[in-house]
């Protein structure tokens, strides 16, 4: 496969640098593909085509009823080559072709559809003040934007940011993930068959150094970032020091808490897929499972049986629910966390032997300290950690026990309860009796290390807004 080089100013361009890196199909160990590895003078030339697209004002300057009209033809597009999209995407993070399709690509054309909607809303208003005159608020673009994803949903991450950025007029630098570059280079293209006009969205490929040059540099005016809190933080750091806006999508470590009057089938059904899902690596899964302590024994019994029967395999096969790991170091991170031996491996807790690839079997802990780095961590794998309660208050004080605060979710059949607790859980994001409902209308983001700034909804289109007040003398 020869994807496309750098896509600046509206087409490819060879990189400067001259470096590239492979891409790996992680269900096999093989190389699909080599992308370019963007040096300074790269990021220089992407940032400096984005400014250009900002400043010289085409996009900015259309009605958002004119930005929609391109995202909307966006969608389609996506729509017409969702198989095509889907088999890349599987190809690259090795996730199974069912979700691809029906997940990755329905939730992409989503952001797309749902921000053209919304760019046409986008407006200041008239406030009555103390002097005689006319006094108002404008809605503008915040600039040029860097826009950097992590590796483990590449289309929906960069949907979830791309959408809202352009609709609210801004231009684009985006770097996605090392090892899943591919999604982002059809992107690009497809949004200039969409009428996106040349250098407001471009595409750069490479790791870390590439993603410091771009946040750091003095012509991006803000950066969007989806990824770990130890990236997060750098970037939160470099970003003072010219007093850039940023936005930090970081890492989670979501409990899900049954209670003792849950219905139990549905409970743990959303248990086994909270963890099992894109193959543990979702920041939202849920990687803690308390449970009361009468239902205890059942679920952890259920869940370790569950795991074992869950269909690993081949991400081609429209059967496989647990794909492998989406690269070789993320599954011996998994390994070195059930290595440390903190907990007892009631199912799972070892690699799986197929076709070469990064396979990991589902794996369920228990019998584990709250203090362990495997109930503190993110492990991002398919891990889960099942842990007692007592008390409603036991359990919310465990499901707030660590730095994050992502994602909860709570299974209980009394409704006031599910709201109290709900109320009481430190997460951007609560499901009650379900789990994983994501929505482009529905706003995502972190309460403590998980980040700050918000996702989807009209408040991630916010997020790449600034006001401006005017006044007008009338007297
Ligand atoms: P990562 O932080 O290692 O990398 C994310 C991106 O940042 C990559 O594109 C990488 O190249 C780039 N990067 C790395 N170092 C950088 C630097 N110094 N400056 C600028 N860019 C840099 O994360 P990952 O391993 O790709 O992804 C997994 C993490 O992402 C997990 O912690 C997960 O929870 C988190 N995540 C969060 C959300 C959310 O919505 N909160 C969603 C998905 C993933």
């Amino acid at each position: 496969m020869t994807p496309g080089e750098l896509y600046i100013d509206g087409a490819f361009h060879a990189a400067k640098s001259g470096e590239r890196r492979d891409v790996v199909n992680p269900a096999n160990g093989q190389v699909i593909a080599t992308v370019a590895e963007a040096g300074p003078e790269d990021v220089d030339a992407a940032v400096a085509a984005a400014r250009r697209a900002f400043d010289e004002g085409t996009w900015p300057q259309l009605s958002g009823r004119e930005r929609g009209a391109v995202l909307l033809k966006a969608a389609a597009l996506f729509e017409q080559h969702r198989e095509e999209l889907a088999q890349l995407e599987s190809l690259d993070t090795g996730k199974p072709i069912t979700f691809a399709r029906m997940i990755d690509l329905g939730d992409t054309i989503d952001h797309f559809t749902y921000y053209a909607g919304l760019a046409d809303t986008i407006q200041g208003a008239t406030r009555s003040i103390r002097r005689p005159g006319l006094a108002y608020t404008r809605r503008e673009p915040i600039g040029v934007v860097a826009a950097i994803t992590p590796f483990n949903f590449p289309l929906i991450l960069s949907s979830s940011k791309l959408a809202p950025a352009l609709a609210a007029g801004n231009t684009v630098v985006h770097k996605p993930a090392e090892d899943t570059p591919l999604s982002a280079l059809r992107v690009a293209e497809l949004l200039t068959e969409a009428g996106l006009p040349e250098g407001v969205l471009n595409v750069i490929t490479g790791g870390a150094a590439t993603g410091a040059a771009l946040t750091e540099h003095p012509g991006v005016d803000k950066v969007a970032f989806t990824g770990s809190t130890r990236v997060g933080s750098a970037i939160a750091a470099s970003a003072a020091a010219t007093v850039k806006q940023t936005t930090l999508e970081l890492g989670g470590k979501s409990a899900h808490l049954i209670f003792e009057d849950a219905d139990l089938g549905p409970a743990i059904e959303a248990a086994v897929g909270g963890f099992v899902f894109n193959t543990g690596q979702f920041c939202m899964g849920g990687t803690r499972l308390l449970v009361h302590r009468t239902h205890y024994d059942t679920v952890l019994g259920a869940v370790a049986e569950a795991a074992t029967h869950v269909p690993v395999g081949n991400p081609q096969e429209p059967s496989t629910v647990v794909g492998p790991m989406a690269g070789l170091r993320h599954l011996e991170n998994v390994e070195r966390y059930i290595g440390l031996g903190e907990a007892r491996v009631v199912a799972g807790g070892r690699r799986l032997d197929i076709d070469g690839g990064y396979f990991y079997a589902p794996t369920v802990l228990a019998d584990v300290d709250n203090g362990a780095r495997v109930v503190q961590e993110e492990v991002f794998g398919p891990v889960l950690v099942v842990q007692p309660f007592d008390t409603e208050d036991e359990a919310v004080a465990l499901a707030n026990s660590t730095p994050y605060g992502l994602a909860a979710g709570l299974h209980t059949r009394d409704v006031a309860r599910a709201h109290r607790v709900a109320a009481k859980l430190r997460a951007g994001i609560v499901w009650v009796n379900s789990w994983a409902v994501l929505d482009a209308a529905l706003p995502f983001g972190g309460y403590g290390r998980s980040g700050y700034g918000r996702e989807n909804g009209p408040e991630g289109l916010d997020g790449y807004l600034q006001t401006k007040s005017v006044f007008i003398p009338t007297a």
